[in-house]
């Protein structure tokens, strides 16, 4: 870690949302690059494994060494001093305290730039997600393609028959949609025909 980098002059907390295959992650890294310090700690939810354990990974490649954790107040007790730049992925999925560690570190000056998504699939806002937007600095919003019409996508459609709240996954299980195309009603109605015995369990029985 480089302890030369120079110190910022104010904390300020950047967010990149948008629904997922929108490049969040991607822009993640390419801010950090564009940012330029070494002195960064990057952390993401245990929960999401999809890629990597320990590295920060998007759909196209990129990369970035990152430690898991499992709650919100981990990231305050293991901030080092020397560190200008904090990176968390996938923030959605951190419990509300993430609200009150954000604010403390930008209140002792750290820059902070975190990616997550604003929706869940059923269109409502995502964990702690509307108050970070609220009180970002600044927010980024991707968008993806619709998966249908090819417009700007703003919302992820779960392509399998599950209603649970969380369920981490990738192109099986998801795609980017509009508005109009955004359909959490057939994802509902195709789960409850599962548990009611009428269709294959989970992932194989998909929603269109
Ligand atoms: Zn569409």
């Amino acid at each position: 870690m480089n302890t030369h980098d120079k110190a910022p002059t104010k904390g300020i907390l950047e967010v990149i949302t948008g629904c997922m295959f929108s490049g969040k992650t991607e822009s993640l890294i390419k801010r950090a690059e564009e940012l330029g310090t070494t002195a960064y700690q990057a952390f993401k939810p245990r929960i999401d494994d999809r890629y990597s354990r320990t590295e920060i990974v998007s759909h196209n490649g990129g990369k970035i060494v990152c430690t898991p954790v499992d709650r919100a107040a981990e990231i305050g007790h293991r901030i080092k001093p020397e560190t200008r730049l904090i990176l968390i992925d996938e923030v959605q999925f951190l419990d509300e305290e993430i609200i009150e560690i954000l604010n403390h570190w930008v209140l002792k000056e750290y820059h902070i730039v975190v990616s997550g998504l604003d929706l869940d699939w059923q269109g409502l806002g995502f964990g702690p997600m509307p108050q970070i937007l609220a009180q970002a600095d600044r927010v980024d919003k991707k968008f993806a393609n619709c998966a249908i019409c090819q417009s700007p996508a703003s919302r992820t459609q779960r392509l399998v028959a599950n209603s649970d709240d969380i369920l981490v996954g990738g192109q099986e299980q998801y795609e980017p949609r509009c508005l109009k195309h955004h359909n959490p009603h057939s994802v509902k109605l195709a789960a409850k025909r599962v548990s009611q015995g009428g269709g294959s369990q989970g992932v194989a029985d998909h929603v269109v």
